[in-house]
Order: structure tokens, then C-alpha cells, then sequence
């Protein structure tokens, strides 16, 4: 038996996680805003794990990028200028620089550290992402950026919120309440579309349900989605929204159409088949959805449980 400095083990509850042999160590350093790490852990490849919680992995880093952007791009149509909160990595840039459309794309992320970390140590992720013309990156919070933004009357046609997940005393947990979303609203254009990733669906499904109704009480349309990713172990969810466009108005035949028009290059994981099942919620998870009064706002905000 090997020793247990050579696993890793993430967890999801108080009492269970899984477990990973970690092969190597590529860094490990401290910033103000959060612990971070890029190691490379069997059978996962190279993976960004941020206050011990796995950020995305080499295996199917673009099973959850390409679910997080092309949906919200594609109901949208014709996406200009977006804007991405948090996607330290670069891969959520580099989704969206994929569309022709885009001109200009303003990422905030608060963390310089995992930038400068992305950046260096995972070059598959970005590839060349941050060095597109079109990309603005902003190092500052997300939650400030939008009130900003909302100030001085800027619009984006799509916000995507790839932050991390809601803990208590993380930086990133006042981006899933309602005043949030109520800012994130006066900066879409009309016709414009959100989306954010929303925690896992089967650790703790109050977490994404909180997270739907909260968006669901600021937005006209909205539904949530979902996919296996094997490096979180989980069914990940998604909510995308809008006052203008209903996401159910988005058949995998009309991203079939859209798709090859809008896209450069070819997709690994999202086309009109994976678009169904994604979006093609289990029984249970309906119903759980379909009880859920709570709303988070500041004063009662949505934590994960661990
Ligand atoms: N895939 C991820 C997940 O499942 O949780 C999210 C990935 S992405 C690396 C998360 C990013 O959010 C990190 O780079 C982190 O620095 C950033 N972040 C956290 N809080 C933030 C905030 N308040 N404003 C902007 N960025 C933030």
C-alpha cells in the first residue's frame, strides 16, 4: 500500500469524498483569495484544484467548458460582447472566442495566482486564449465588476458565471444570490442570456435548487441542465436564463443548424445529442426542483455543504 500523501482525496459531504492517486505534484502555492493546486491525479491528467476541490481535469475539461458556453451562445444567436466572470483556466475564453460572432470578450477573475498558474502549467486548457485580441482580462471581483458595469449602462449579449462554488467564507459565494442576479440582469442587452455552473446535482441537489429558483425569481425563462463529468465524479449542473429567449425554444435540431455556422473548428463533446440528454432532467430531480421555495439573497445566502 502506498502511502497516503500519494492520494488525494476531495471531499463532497461531510461524510464522503472520492479518492484519486495523485502521480505529481506540479505546484502548490497560497493566495489571498484561496488554496491552489495543479497536480496530475490517475485517471484524470493534469487537473486545477482550488481549496481542495477539483476545478476541471485534463480527462473532460472540455466536456464541462463546452456545456458551460455553447448552449447560452447558441439560444442567444448572434452573441457580440460577453462577458465571463471567474474561468481562471482560460477554456471558458476559449469556448466562447470559437464563435465567429464574438468581438470582444471581457473575463474577470479575482485570483491573479490562478491566472499566472493557468497560464504556465495549463497551456491545453487556454491555448492561446489569453493572448486573443479580443480577450479583456480584468483581475478584480466579479460582483464588483458587474455593479460597475451596470453604472456606467455597459451591456454584454451573454454573462457566464464560471466561478466556484458557493462556501462559506469563499470568494466567490455573494455571486449566487438574488442581488447578484439583479445586477448581472441590467448589463444583458436585450435579447441577452446568462448562465452559470450550479454545483453538483447529486452531492447535495438543495444547492442547485436553491440556485435555479433564486434565477428563476429574477429571470422570465429559465431551466437548468446537466452532465456527467467524471472528474467531479457527478452529474454537474448548469441554469441558464433569460427575459427574452426561452431555453426550451433551443431543440437539439436547431443547434444541429446552428452549430457549423457559429462555430469554429469541431466540438468533442456538444452537438443536438448530447444537447438532449443534458437538458432532459431525471424524474426525482423535477420533482425536488419543481418543491423548492428558498431563494438565497445576501442576508440567507447558498452554501455547498462542504
Ligand atoms: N469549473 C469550476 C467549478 O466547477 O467550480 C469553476 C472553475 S474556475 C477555475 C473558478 C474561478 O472563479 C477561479 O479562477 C476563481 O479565482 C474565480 N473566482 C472565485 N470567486 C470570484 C469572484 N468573486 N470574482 C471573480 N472570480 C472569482
Amino acid at each position: 500500500m502506498e502511502p497516503l500523501w500519494n492520494w488525494y482525496v476531495e471531499w463532497e459531504l461531510p461524510g464522503s469524498g472520492h479518492l484519486f492517486h495523485k502521480r505529481e505534484l506540479i505546484c502548490h502555492c497560497r493566495s489571498p483569495y484561496q488554496d491552489i493546486e495543479v497536480a496530475v491525479l490517475d485517471p484524470l491528467g493534469k487537473a486545477l484544484i482550488l481549496d481542495g476541490k477539483i476545478q476541471s481535469a485534463e480527462l473532460d475539461e472540455h466536456v464541462y467548458h463546452e456545456a458551460l458556453v455553447h448552449p447560452a451562445m447558441i439560444l442567444h444567436g448572434s452573441p457580440r460582447r460577453v462577458l465571463i466572470l471567474g474561468g481562471g483556466e482560460g477554456a471558458t475564453a476559449r469556448e466562447v472566442l470559437r464563435f465567429r460572432t464574438v468581438e470582444e470578450v471581457v473575463m474577470v477573475d479575482i485570483d491573479r495566482e490562478v491566472i499566472e498558474a493557468s497560464k504556465r502549467y495549463l497551456p491545453e486548457w487556454h491555448r492561446g486564449a489569453f493572448g486573443d485580441p479580443r480577450l479583456n482580462l480584468v483581475i478584480g471581483d466579479g460582483l464588483e465588476y458587474v455593479e460597475e458595469a451596470s453604472r456606467r449602462g455597459e451591456g454584454f449579449d451573454v454573462v457566464i458565471a464560471d466561478l466556484a462554488d458557493p462556501t462559506e467564507g469563499g470568494p466567490a459565494y455573494k455571486l449566487y444570490v438574488r442581488e447578484f442576479y439583479e445586477k448581472a440582469k441590467t448589463i444583458l442587452r436585450s435579447g441577452g442570456v446568462f448562465v452559470t455552473q450550479a454545483t453538483s446535482l447529486s452531492y447535495d441537489i438543495s444547492t442547485h435548487a436553491i440556485i435555479r429558483n433564486t434565477i428563476a425569481s429574477v429571470f422570465k425563462h429559465v431551466a437548468s441542465y446537466t452532465v456527467f463529468i467524471k472528474s467531479f465524479d457527478d452529474e454537474w449542473s448548469f441554469v441558464i436564463a433569460s427575459d427574452d429567449k426561452d431555453p426550451a425554444t433551443l431543440t437539439p435540431e436547431r443547434v444541429g443548424e446552428a452549430l457549423p455556422g457559429l462555430v469554429e473548428g469541431e466540438n468533442r463533446f456538444y452537438d443536438p445529442e448530447s444537447h438532449a440528454r443534458m437538458f432532459s432532467l431525471p424524474r426525482y430531480a423535477r420533482d425536488i426542483l419543481a418543491r423548492e421555495k428558498r431563494v438565497a439573497t445576501l442576508d440567507n445566502p447558498v452554501y455547498v455543504p462542504v
